[in-house]
């Protein structure tokens, strides 16, 4: 750049004329980002978070402790115990998951023939110590009660493509 060109611009701040033109440009447009936590973006119906055990409408629990979560997991996280009831029906007495173990392969999901186990859409439960993460049946059916509305959305949102 020559003496001449480089004292225009130093005269002229063209510089700074078109740094604010590209200011001004964007100014009016739509906002690409997201006011994160109080925004949030669209998540799909198969986005794989936190771990739920549903229920059916009258409360009964879905899951019949038939293991295969247990069993597909490739993580071995999923820690199962079950006894039969005084009906006959069989149920779990522990369903244990270590979400410090598991790597969201949504297997559990795929496997479970009662839609029992499910990986809803909730993203935001970090915690501050590995011992919030060891997951029990009641924190997972708590879950489920909690989510149970999105899930099921879910859940026939993709119930087409299964
Ligand atoms: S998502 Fe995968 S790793 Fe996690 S509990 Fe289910 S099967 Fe195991
Ligand atoms: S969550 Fe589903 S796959 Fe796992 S033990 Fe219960 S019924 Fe079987």
């Amino acid at each position: 750049m020559s003496f001449i060109d480089r004292a225009a611009r130093t005269v002229f701040l063209t510089e700074l004329v078109s740094g604010l033109a590209l200011t001004f440009k964007y100014m009016f447009k739509p906002t690409v980002t997201l006011n994160y936590p109080y925004e949030k973006g669209p998540l799909s119906p198969r986005f794989r978070g936190e771990h739920a055990l549903r229920r059916y409408p009258n409360g009964e629990e879905r899951c019949i402790a038939c293991k295969l979560c247990e069993a597909i997991c490739p993580a071995q996280a999923i820690t199962i115990e079950a006894e039969p009831r005084d009906d006959g029906s069989r149920r779990t007495t522990r369903y244990d998951i270590d979400m410090v173990k598991c790597i969201y392969c949504g297997y559990c999901q795929e496997a479970c023939p009662v839609d029992a186990i499910v990986e809803g859409p909730n993203f935001e439960f970090s915690t501050e110590t590995r011992e919030e993460l060891l997951y029990d049946k009641q924190k997972l059916l708590a879950n489920g009660d909690r989510w149970e509305t999105e899930l099921a959305a879910n859940l026939a949102a993709d119930a087409p493509y299964r």
